[in-house]
């Protein structure tokens, strides 16, 4: 491991670090420079999104030593992926690091069973831990895999008890829950201060498709102003119940006017990107504020409406031409790129509109969703 940055004795700002190196430290990258927060990332290779345009070392953050020698460096730590084993976590917590959100927390996000567990008495889909198909009498069900799953994966909708025994061969235990009917899948994103100081977004409509989030529309529009008000009630008392430091994605499953927690995520989210643009604090300021213990941002929205579309990497590997039919088509889209390989299915960026017209930004935001990963052409 090389560092390569020291700080002027001056410097009285605090030094942030962040466990891994992906799009989510490279967009946090803007906020931090504008509050004079120093960054330094723990990085996986010296390529990766993040460590592109800012200070890393770069290491195994399975291995507690590489990650305290990067962690006294720093004045707190935090991650932007759920990967580092809970052990690390522990380790530099009992070496006296501050780290946010801490092991007590972050272990919900991590481990499923848990989190479950945990929720108990909160609206969720019924759910057990198995590792036997008998133990499984009706069908369909939704298999999860306890950690390590993102983006679909690690999701399996089970029809019969063969299945189900093909997935037990190469995933065990598993977590089974009730198939949700649900009308719409929406995420509520808080934070949450050391000091107890919570604030939570409007909920935000995820639009999935083949297990990856496509879009967001914020403020979720299939749901009344009552569930939107009782979904971030939920959030603010999960965030105060588990005690998570930073920001939080709480996604939910709305079938009527009934709400089912799905899952969390301790980190900044991708159904919270349209904050960039889209609130008055984004949450990539709201996690620096709130990791700092720093008081909080207003999460107010700036406009009406925000919609973001991801853009998966498809045919087209050069992601700057776009740009010249985009812009001149809609001035008013906000580009960011995550400069990561293209490779199909992956996601490689976004695009946010914000305003008053809701059909008009959405269209926009499909265009160009489409027109850079190749699915259209004009
Ligand atoms: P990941 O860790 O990959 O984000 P999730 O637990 O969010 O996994 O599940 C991925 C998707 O699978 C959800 O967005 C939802 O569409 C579907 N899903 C998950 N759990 C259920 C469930 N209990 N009932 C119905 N659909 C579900």
């Amino acid at each position: 491991m090389s560092f390569i940055y020291d700080r002027p004795v001056s410097n009285r700002f605090p030094r942030v670090g962040v466990i891994g190196a992906g799009q989510l430290a490279r967009m946090m990258v803007a906020p931090a420079t504008a509050l004079g927060v120093d960054l330094l990332l723990f990085a996986q290779d010296t390529h990766d999104s993040g460590a592109q345009i800012t200070h890393h070392v770069v290491g195994d953050y399975t291995n507690l030593s590489q990650v305290l020698d990067f962690a006294r460096q720093c004045d707190v730590v935090t991650f932007e992926h759920e990967l580092i084993p809970l052990s690390v976590i522990k380790g530099l917590e009992a070496e006296g690091i501050k780290v946010y959100p801490p092991s007590s927390a972050f272990v919900f996000s991590q481990d499923k069973a848990a989190m479950r567990e945990k929720l108990a008495s909160y609206p969720a889909p019924d759910s057990q831990v198995i590792s036997n198909s008998a133990e499984v009498k009706e069908f369909p069900v939704i298999a999860k895999s306890i950690s390590g799953g993102y983006d679909g994966r690690g999701v399996w909708k089970v029809d019969s008890s063969a299945q189900l025994e093909e997935i037990l061969n190469h995933t065990t235990p598993l977590l089974i829950e009730e198939l949700v009917p649900f009308d719409t899948e929406i995420s509520v994103m808080v934070a949450r201060s050391p000091h107890g100081q919570a604030t939570s977004w409007a909920p935000i409509e995820t639009v999935q498709q083949d297990g990856i989030c496509i879009m967001t529309i914020t403020p979720a529009q299939k749901i009344s102003a009552v569930v939107a008000e009782e979904a971030q009630k939920l959030a603010l008392e999960i965030a105060q119940s588990v005690g998570v430091v930073g920001v939080m994605a709480v996604e939910m499953f709305v079938k009527g006017d009934q709400l089912f927690i799905n899952e969390l995520a301790m980190r900044p989210h991708n159904s919270g990107h349209w904050s960039i643009e889209g609130s008055v604090t984004s949450q990539f300021e709201q996690h620096l504020r709130a990791i700092l213990d720093l008081p909080l941002g207003s999460p107010a929205m700036n406009h009406k409406f925000a919609v973001m579309g991801n853009v998966l990497g498809g045919e087209k590997t050069d992601m700057y031409r776009p740009y010249l039919h985009l812009m001149a088509r809609t001035p008013t889209l906000h580009f960011h790129q995550y400069k990561k390989d293209v490779r199909p299915g992956r996601k490689i960026g976004h695009v946010t509109a914000c305003g008053d017209d809701l059909l008009h930004l959405t269209q926009e935001v499909q265009h160009a969703r489409d027109y850079m990963s190749g699915v259209i052409d004009e």
